[in-house]
């Protein structure tokens, strides 16, 4: 893809993301790059939080080669640079282009009070999904709703019936922006999840036809389903290539853990679109947010747990988006057949 180019398009959006962000007169804004990762990006950020009266600077750190390990979940190239992890904690807004995700460093940066926002889909993406003060309300909502829920019943027409039992884990939304001091967020989303009490999720899990695997960016085409017993997936019938590759996939990181149940909860974006991946002319350049986010989404996922606390950091992780299911919290009926049945999630005119 040709590098974009800072344009007016792109400062007016970042600004409106930024003003959601409630970016002010006198704070510090703090741009984090790795390599040559999205100068544009780098550059209107600053501009545009410059326009709204804050201070900014740009911490741009070599993405490999100094000792660190790339690409696994946790390790990135900020480790052991302390003077800029210091920098960063003294922000108040720190504009991630690099990936902190899961990462003890971020944790320390939430904690000393910035808050943070992950940006890393390509432009026309962000565009398209941009946030609104709406969707925060429902994604909002779907946290608290969650919170409060102990158990989870998910049904659908295929034959999924499996429930988890809830309160161990806190919930996490994302809706695409942030302006309460240390919070976390990726620009753009719009989910709401959880994760099941240790060990207690049980029943069975059917991939159909047009639910997605984005690890492969590819949608199942032919019907899975999963025997899940305590918290972990104990076996995988199929007859088609889908469940041979979800089987072979996970065998291959040899790691017991790769079997578990992991984070799960619902999409609320009605700008993310389901069949983006057929429909993409670019998808190597982009990630998968239009998939975690649409709208009536159930976000099932496989693997690890670690960012909401749990213990298992096994590098083999699903993400799993399941359309058409019917979802329940407690007595509570939130999703029929992948619309909401619970009124105060709908989007505005649906
Ligand atoms: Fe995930």
């Amino acid at each position: 893809m040709p590098r974009q180019r800072v344009d007016v398009e792109m400062l007016d959006l970042f600004k409106t993301e930024l003003e959601l962000c409630k970016v002010r007169k006198g704070e510090v804004v703090v741009v984090l790059s790795g390599g040559e990762d999205q100068p544009e990006y780098a550059q209107a950020f600053m501009l545009a939080a410059q326009s709204l009266g804050a201070t900014t600077f740009h911490i741009n750190v070599p993405k490999y080669g100094q000792g660190k390990v790339a690409g696994l979940q946790g390790r990135h190239a900020l480790t052991g640079i302390q003077l800029a992890i210091d920098t960063l904690k003294r922000a108040d807004m720190v504009i991630d282009l690099l990936g902190l995700l899961f990462s003890k460093e971020q944790a320390e940066i939430q904690e000393a009070g910035a808050r943070i926002l992950r940006v890393m889909e390509p432009f026309h993406i962000l565009k398209k999904m941009f946030p609104t003060e709406d969707l925060r309300r429902r994604t909002e909502l779907s946290r608290k709703l969650l919170q409060s829920a102990s158990k989870m019943r998910i049904t659908s027409p295929g034959g999924t019936d499996v429930t988890y039992g809830l309160k161990q884990y806190p919930v996490i939304s994302e809706y695409g922006y942030t302006d309460e001091p240390g919070r976390w967020d990726h620009f753009p989303s719009g989910f709401a999840f959880t994760q099941a009490t240790d060990g207690d999720v049980n029943g069975t899990v059917v991939l159909m036809p047009g639910d997605i695997l984005c690890a492969f960016k590819r949608y199942i085409q032919s019907p899975v389903t999963l025997t899940v017993k305590d918290g972990f997936i104990v076996d995988i019938q199929g007859e088609g290539t889908d469940a041979l590759l979800i089987k072979n996939y996970i065998d291959s990181f040899g790691d017991p853990r790769g079997w578990a149940i992991a984070h799960i909860g619902w999409g609320s974006n009605e700008r993310a679109q389901w069949h983006h991946i057929a429909a993409s002319q670019q998808l190597s350049e982009e990630h998968i947010m239009n998939a975690l986010s649409f709208y009536g989404n159930v976000l099932f996922s496989t693997g690890p747990n670690v960012e909401l606390g749990g213990t298992n950091d096994t590098p083999c992780h699903l993400d799993i988006p399941l359309r058409g299911c019917s979802l329940w919290l407690d007595d509570i009926h939130i999703l029929d057949k992948g619309e909401f049945a619970y009124k105060e999630l709908r989007a505005p005119g649906r």
